[in-house]
C-alpha cells in the first residue's frame, strides 16, 4: 500500500456548501422510541417531561422537542430562559419548565413566552404571580429551598402565584448501596403532606431524572417523571443491589469524522505532539479531521479507539486541536474521504457489529457520558435522520 497516495472519495457537503469533517447523525425515530418507551416504563403512572437542556445533549433541541411534541409529550424542561424562548420560536407549543433558575433581568421574558419557572427560595415566592414549581433541596446540596415544612406552607400559601408543582432532585439515585436517595423521598414526602394539609396539593410532584424510571423505582416518580439521558439512548449501570433495568433504549447519536490522509511509517518514527506515541514496526496511519475543539476528549490520546471499516481503530499519539490520528495497520481497505466512527455502530465483512458508545468513551477518557455527549463542539455539524 506504499507509493502513491489513494484518490479521495467523494465527501458529504453540509449546509454550508462545504465538506463535512465531523458530523453527527440523530436518528429522530430512535428519540421517539426511546420516548416511547420510557412511557411504556412508567405505565400511565406519571406523565413524561423530557429533558432537553442544553440542546438536547447536543442532539438538537429544536428538532429533539419537534419530534417529542409529535410522540405526544406534555412536557418538556430546559435549563434556562434562553433555551426555553429558542423552543417558542421553533413552534413548541408543549408545557415548557425552566429548571436551572433565572436571573431578574429574565423575569419577563418568562411570562411573555409562557414559560414556566422553578423557584428555589422562598423570597422569590411573592415575586411569582402565575404558575411555578417549587424546589426543594432533600439532600442534593445544590438549588431549591431547605426552609422547614411550616415556612413553606405559610410562604406558598400568602404567595400571589401558584405553586403548580412540587419537585425534587436526587444526587444518587443510581447507587442502591447508599440510603440518600430513600432519605431524600422521605424529606419530600413530609414537605408534601404539609402542603396537603394546608390545602395546597399541587398539581405535579416531581423528582425522577432516568435513573429511578429507568429501574422501576415508583416510588421516587410522583406523576410526572424527567427523563433526559434515556431519551438520547442511554440508561446508566447501577451501583449497589440494584434492581435490573427495565427500560431498553437505543442511543440516537451517531459521530463521525472523515479521514484527510493515509500513510505509512517507518519502524521508530513517533507520532504528533510530544511525540506521544512511537511506531514499534511499520505502522499505517490515518488522520482525521476532528480534535478535541470538536469535543474529542484530550484524554483519549493514546487510549481511545474509533471504529474504521468495521474494525477498532486506535487513536495513536495526542489528539490535537483539529486533528486525531489512529493506527489502521490492519484496516488497508481504509482510504482518504472515507469516515470512521467516533461514536455508534459499523458492520463489518464478516458480519460482526462494532460498537463504541458515549460510555465506553467516558471510561476511557476518566469522564461521564453526559459530558461527552455536551462536548460535542458547534463545529460538528449536524444531521436528522429517521
Ligand atoms: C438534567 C436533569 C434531569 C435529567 O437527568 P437525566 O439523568 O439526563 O435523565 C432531570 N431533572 C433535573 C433537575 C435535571 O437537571
Amino acid at each position: 500500500m506504499t507509493g502513491s497516495a489513494p484518490s479521495r472519495r467523494e465527501s458529504l457537503i453540509s449546509d454550508s456548501g462545504f465538506a463535512m469533517r465531523s458530523w453527527v447523525e440523530i436518528s429522530l425515530g430512535t428519540i421517539r422510541a426511546n420516548y416511547r418507551a420510557v412511557r411504556a416504563a412508567v405505565n400511565g403512572e406519571a406523565e413524561i417531561m423530557p429533558v432537553v437542556k442544553a440542546d438536547a445533549y447536543r442532539h438538537g433541541a429544536a428538532e429533539v422537542s419537534r419530534a417529542l411534541e409529535a410522540e405526544g409529550a406534555p412536557w418538556l424542561a430546559v435549563s434556562n430562559v434562553e433555551e426555553g424562548v429558542a423552543l417558542r420560536q421553533a413552534g413548541i407549543r408543549t408545557r415548557i419548565l425552566v429548571m436551572a433558575d433565572f436571573l431578574p433581568a429574565d423575569r419577563d421574558a418568562l411570562r411573555e413566552f409562557a414559560l414556566t419557572p422553578v423557584i428555589h427560595s422562598l423570597a422569590d415566592v411573592p415575586l411569582a404571580s402565575e404558575d411555578y414549581h417549587l424546589k426543594i433541596d432533600t439532600g442534593m446540596g445544590r438549588l431549591g429551598t431547605r426552609a422547614a415544612p411550616d415556612e413553606i406552607v405559610r410562604a406558598v400559601a400568602s404567595g400571589s402565584g401558584r405553586m403548580e408543582g412540587l419537585m425534587t432532585h436526587f444526587a444518587s439515585a443510581g447507587n442502591y448501596a447508599t440510603p440518600q436517595t430513600t432519605e431524600q423521598i422521605a424529606r419530600f414526602e413530609t414537605i408534601l403532606a404539609a402542603l396537603h394539609t394546608a390545602g395546597l396539593a399541587p398539581r405535579y410532584v416531581h423528582s425522577s431524572a432516568s435513573f429511578p424510571v429507568a429501574y422501576g423505582r415508583r416510588e421516587a416518580w410522583g406523576n410526572l417523571v424527567r427523563p433526559g439521558y434515556s431519551i438520547y439512548g442511554y440508561v446508566s449501570s447501577a451501583r449497589g443491589p440494584a434492581p435490573a433495568p427495565v427500560l431498553s433504549v437505543k442511543p440516537a447519536l451517531t459521530w463521525k469524522a472523515a479521514v484527510l490522509a493515509v500513510k505509512e511509517l517507518e519502524a521508530g518514527s513517533l507520532i504528533g505532539y510530544g511525540g506521544m506515541h512511537r511506531a514499534e514496526k511499520p505502522m499505517r496511519i490515518a488522520i482525521l479531521a476532528a480534535g478535541y475543539a470538536d469535543g474529542i476528549p484530550h484524554r483519549l490520546s493514546n487510549r481511545g479507539s474509533v471504529i474504521a471499516k468495521g474494525t477498532i481503530a486506535p487513536i495513536v499519539g495526542a489528539v490535537s486541536m483539529d486533528l486525531t490520528t489512529i493506527d489502521v495497520t490492519t484496516c488497508p481497505e481504509l482510504n482518504p474521504g472515507d469516515a470512521v466512527t467516533l461514536i455508534g455502530s459499523e458492520t463489518n465483512a464478516a458480519r460482526s457489529t462494532v460498537r463504541i458508545d458515549a460510555e465506553q468513551i467516558a471510561k476511557t477518557a476518566g469522564t461521564i457520558a453526559y459530558s461527552v455527549l455536551c462536548g460535542i463542539s458547534a463545529r460538528v455539524k449536524r444531521i436528522f435522520v429517521d
